[in-house]
């Protein structure tokens, strides 16, 4: 059965279709810099890219183009073949704890929530019509990057702010990269080898966007981005939890408007804002090489605040049987995985140097003696949301 997964942003369109349920990628690809006259599409198969550079207008005509190259390039011989649609959807608000088929109803929730996620939801819901429109028999599911965090208890989620913004304005920590965390964290207890009950996991999501959570029975019972994906740790360009009063401060300063200064903490902060460099990991690793200060702290300050987060989880998980690194600086970079983990030490745990050069595939990391496992498990968002789509099907037909 082939299930295409999909991640459309506001002005951009990832694909990847998937022969389901043996999770085979049939093909992948990505349209960026739709709206412009220079918008750029890339698919891949067998290997070979194909890149094509011209004006796409809108996400309809995007979606037509992924549609059509199925055909040209003979992936499909015609759309009834394709037998449903995965949509990424940001946030799902308190109202879903789990991926859903999308009818109209869903629809006008996911249209609802946009208050809480006004850049991310729209656009996946521009890219959830344009499917629609083209595929309007095949089913479609909705899957939520905050769902896997509804099992977070009001003591999580709850911040201890007046209780009536929470009822007013559904103020929480609902937590972001559902997906990711849960995709690897379920790889993880199947490694660990003892059943899902009374595993105790924490996740280390870290790219360009980072955010860790402690997983109980399999279940995420804390995570540490918030309200929205600026809280938590130090990111590429986020600041992560800053005290809040630094912003008056500054904007008084600065002459600044309250978008100047969210701006600064999500677009200048974090590594770009303490390197004074970039917000790529990759940089910054360079940097440390040739023992340039500004990277040296970077480097420092960043696995600081990962581990401040590690330590409070250990605490809330009573133990940890394992911690996994993933996504872009957690599958590929072994100075950063080491400058984290060498703070661990007090928790017993010891790197292994050697499996710790390690670059985007499964591997333990820590050694034999070491009292907790440490495992690289490369995500795949795109499989969580095929799987998902799949089940929905097949619970739909039986
Ligand atoms: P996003 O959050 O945008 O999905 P990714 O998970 O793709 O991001 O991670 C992108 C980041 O991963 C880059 O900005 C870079 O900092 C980091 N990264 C990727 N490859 C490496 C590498 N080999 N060494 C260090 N960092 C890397």
């Amino acid at each position: 059965m082939k299930i295409l997964s999909v991640n459309a942003g506001s002005s951009s369109l990832k694909f990847q279709l998937l022969e389901m349920p043996q999770e085979e990628v049939i093909t992948s690809g990505l349209i960026e810099r739709i709206g412009f006259a220079d918008s750029i599409f890339t698919i891949k198969v067998n290997g070979d890219k194909t890149r094509d550079v011209k004006a796409i207008k809108n996400h309809s005509q995007a979606v037509s183009i992924v549609l059509d190259a199925l055909i040209d390039l003979k992936i499909v011989n015609s759309y009834d073949e394709i037998s449903g649609v995965g949509h990424r959807v940001v946030h799902g608000g308190e109202k879903f704890n789990d991926s859903v088929l999308i009818n109209k109803q869903i629809l006008n929730e996911i249209e609802r929530l946009k208050d809480l996620a006004p850049l991310h939801n729209p656009a996946n819901l521009t890219g959830i019509r344009a499917f629609h429109e083209i595929l309007p028999n095949v089913s479609h599911a909705a899957v939520f990057d905050t769902a896997f965090h509804q099992t977070m208890t009001k003591e999580a989620y709850l911040y201890p702010v007046p209780y009536t913004w929470y009822e007013k304005y559904g103020i929480r920590k609902y937590g972001f990269h559902g997906t990711s965390h849960k995709y690897v964290s379920e790889r993880a207890i199947e490694l660990l080898g003892k059943g899902v009950k009374g595993t105790k996991i924490i996740t280390v999501h870290i790219g360009n966007g980072g955010s860790i959570t402690a997983i109980k029975d399999g279940k995420s019972i804390d995570t540490s981005m918030g309200f929205t994906p600026l809280a938590g740790i130090m990111m590429g360009t986020r600041s992560g939890d800053i005290d809040p009063s630094i912003l008056p401060f500054v904007m008084e300063k600065e002459n600044w408007t309250i978008n100047d200064a969210i701006k600064a903490l999500n677009k200048d902060s974090g590594l770009k804002g303490i390197s004074q460099k970039s917000s790529d990991m990759r940089d910054i690793v360079k940097g440390v090489e040739q023992k340039d200060e500004k990277c040296l702290r970077t480097l420092h300050l960043f696995a600081k605040k990962v581990c401040d987060y590690i330590g409070s989880y250990y605490i809330l998980l009573g133990g940890c049987d394992a911690i996994v690194f993933t996504a872009g600086i957690g599958e590929n970079s072994e100075p950063a995985r080491k400058a984290i983990v060498d703070r661990l030490g007090s928790l017993g745990i010891i790197l292994d140097e050697e499996a710790n050069k390690v670059m985007g595939e499964e591997k333990l990391i820590s050694t034999k003696d070491s009292k907790i496992k440490v495992y690289v498990i490369p995500t795949n968002e795109e499989v969580v949301i095929a799987r998902d789509t799949l089940r929905l099907i097949n619970q739909c037909t039986e």
